[in-house]
C-alpha cells in the first residue's frame, strides 16, 4: 500500500525515555543537500514510492531541515570498548535518530540521519560524513541484506558540494539509514559504568518490549534476553565468516543489540582468502582481523554481560556466554555445508572445511569466485591453484563425500548457486563507484545497489564487477576517518 510522505506516522519512543538517554538536537544539514541516490527496496519498507522520494519535502524531512510531525531528532548516548579500551562517553556524534516510523505491515523502523551536523556527543568532531564512506555504508548494507545477513539499511544518500576536512579535503554527504533499533552493547555499558542501575533496567525493558516481546513480563527475562543476544551475535559472526566479510571496527559501540551489522567503516570483503586479512588500515595489531571476529564477538558479549550484572547473576551471564561457541560452530558449519552443497551433517565435515581453507589460504585463491565456481567438474577451481596437486587430494575427498550422500550434480549446483554469491562489494568496486560519484555521476552507485541486492543472479551488464581486483585495487587502504 503506497503512502505519501505526509501520511507516515512518526513517533520517537526512545526520545521519551528518561532524561539521560541522550539529547534532542536540531540537525544542521548541508544547505544544498539533494537526493543523489535512493534505495527502492528500503522505500518500500516505508510504503513510499520512488516518486515520493523525488519531492523536495523528502529531502527536507529526511535531511533534518524540516522534520515531519512526530519526528524528534535525538542523539543517543552510549559508551564502548574501543580496541579493548573502555571509553566512558561516546554517543551519536554525527548521527541522529530522526524518529521511529511504523509501516502498513506494523513494523517499526528507526530512521537515522548520519552526517547531519554536531551533537552534544561530537567530542570536537564536525558531525559530518564524507561521500566516500556514505556510499560504502549505503552499498554494503544492501550487499549484506542481499546475502541474507541482518544489517542496517540505507534509505538514500543526500549529496552536497560542501567540503569536509579529513586527511584530505573531501566531499560531504548525509546518509539516511534504517534499522529496527540502533541500541548498541555500548548503550548498556554507558548506564552500567555511570552507575545508573535503574537506567540499565529501563533500557533493557524498552528493548525487550520493542524487540523481544515474547520475553516481556516473563520470569528470568533479563537472562533470557542476554542469551538471545548471544545467539544472534554468534549467528551474525558465522554469517560474516561464511561470506568473507570483515567489519573492521568491532568496538562494543558498533555492536547491535539485535545482532545486526552496524556502523560500516573500513570494512572489507575478502578477495583472496587470507585468514589474517586486516581491512582497517588503523588496526596495526590486527585485533579485528578477519579470523579474529568470532573471538571478538565473544569478547564483546562478555562486556555486555558485565554491563548487565545488576540484572542477571554472574552464573547466568556465564551460562549464556557458554552457549556462544557451540552456536557459532553450528551456524558456521551449516553455512559451509550449504556452500559446499552438502545436505547431510557428518563428523568429518569440519576437517573437510578446515583442510579446504588451509589450501585456499596457501594458494591463495579468490574466496567468492572459488565457491561460485566449485562443482564436481573440478577444472575451473583447480586452475585457481598455482600448485593444484594439493587441491586434487581435497577434491577427491569432496567427491567421495558427495557420493556418500548420493548428491545429484544438477540439483546441487542449482542449490549452491543460491548460497554462493556471484557479487560481493569488493573494495575496488566500491572505489569505482565512489570515484565516479565524486565526479557527479551516481549511475554506478544505483546500478551496484541493484546488483548487490540480488547477488546470486547473473547480471550480464555488470559482469566485470564480479571479477577479482585489478592490480590497483588489490590493497586499497581504508581508514577509520570517514
Ligand atoms: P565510529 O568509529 O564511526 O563508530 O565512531 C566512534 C565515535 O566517534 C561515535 O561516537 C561517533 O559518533 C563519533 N564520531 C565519528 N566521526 C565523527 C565526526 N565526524 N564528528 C563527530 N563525531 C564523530
Ligand atoms: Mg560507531
Amino acid at each position: 500500500m503506497a503512502t505519501t510522505l505526509e501520511q507516515l506516522r512518526f513517533d520517537n519512543t526512545y526520545a521519551r525515555l528518561p532524561a539521560g538517554f541522550g539529547a534532542r538536537v536540531h540537525p544542521s544539514p548541508f544547505p544544498d543537500a539533494k537526493l543523489v541516490s535512493v534505495n527502492p527496496a528500503a522505500l518500500k519498507l516505508l510504503d513510499l514510492t520512488p516518486e515520493e522520494a523525488r519531492r523536495p519535502e523528502f529531502v527536507a524531512a529526511m535531511g533534518g531541515e524540516a522534520p515531519l510531525p512526530g519526528m524528534e531528532p535525538f542523539a543517543m548516548v552510549y559508551a564502548g570498548h574501543q580496541f579493548g579500551v573502555y571509553v566512558p562517553r561516546l554517543g551519536d556524534g554525527r548521527a541522529l535518530l530522526l524518529g521511529e516510523v511504523r509501516n502498513a505491515a506494523g513494523e517499526k523502523w528507526d530512521l537515522h540521519l548520519k552526517g547531519g551536523g554536531p551533537t552534544p556527543f561530537s567530542r570536537g568532531g564536525d558531525g559530518r560524513a564524507v561521500l566516500r564512506s556514505t556510499i560504502r555504508e549505503y552499498l554494503c548494507g544492501e550487499a549484506l541484506h542481499g546475502l541474507g545477513i541482518p544489517t542496517t539499511r540505507g534509505l538514500g544518500i543526500l549529496g552536497s558540494q560542501a567540503p569536509v576536512y579529513r586527511e584530505t579535503v573531501e566531499t560531504g554527504a548525509m546518509l539516511v539509514r534504517m534499522a529496527p533499533s540502533h541500541v548498541r552493547f555500548g548503550t548498556f555499558e554507558f548506564f552500567h559504568y555511570t552507575e545508573q542501575r535503574e537506567h540499565v533496567a529501563t533500557l533493557a525493558d524498552h528493548v525487550i518490549a520493542e524487540h523481544f516481546p515474547h520475553l516481556a513480563g516473563q520470569e528470568g527475562r533479563y537472562a533470557r534476553f542476554y542469551t538471545e543476544v548471544v545467539e544472534r551475535t554468534a549467528r551474525l559472526m558465522a554469517q560474516w565468516q561464511a561470506v568473507g566479510f570483515a567489519h573492521g571496527v568491532m568496538n562494543t559501540d558498533n555492536m547491535s543489540i539485535l545482532g545486526l551489522t552496524l556502523d560500516y567503516g573500513p570494512f572489507g570483503f575478502l578477495d583472496d582468502f587470507e585468514p589474517g586479512f586486516i581491512c582497517n588500515h588503523s588496526d596495526d595489531r590486527g585485533r579485528y582481523a578477519f579470523d579474529q571476529q568470532p573471538r571478538i564477538g565473544l569478547w564483546n558479549l562478555a562486556c555486555l554481560g558485565e554491563a548487565l550484572l545488576t540484572l542477571i547473576s554472574e552464573d547466568e551471564a556465564r551460562a549464556a556466554l557458554a552457549t556462544y561457541q557451540p552456536a557459532f560452530n553450528a551456524h558456521f558449519m551449516d553455512r559451509m555445508r550449504a556452500k559446499l552443497g552438502l545436505r547431510e551433517a557428518r563428523d568429518e565435515d569440519r576437517e573437510l572445511v578446515s583442510d579446504l581453507f588451509a589450501r585456499m589460504a596457501e594458494a591463495p585463491v579468490d574466496y567468492t569466485r572459488f565457491f561460485r565456481a566449485l562443482d564436481s567438474d573440478a577444472r575451473p577451481v583447480r586452475d585457481m591453484f598455482p600448485a593444484p596437486e594439493g587441491f586434487d587430494a581435497w577434491a577427491g575427498r569432496y567427491r567421495a563425500r558427495l557420493a556418500a550422500e548420493g548428491s545429484v550434480d544438477a540439483e546441487r549446483h542449482a542449490r549452491m548457486a543460491r548460497v554462493n554469491p556471484r557479487y560481493v562489494l569488493r573494495n575496488w568496486v566500491a572505489q569505482e563507484a565512489i570515484s565516479r560519484a565524486e565526479a557527479g555521476d551516481f549511475s554506478l552507485v544505483d546500478r551496484l545497489l541493484g546488483v548487490l541486492s540480488d547477488p546470486f543472479a547473473e547480471h550480464p551488464d555488470a559482469e566485470s564487477y564480479a571479477a577479482a581486483p585489478p592490480a590497483w585495487g588489490r590493497h586499497l587502504e581504508v581508514s577509520c576517518s570517514s
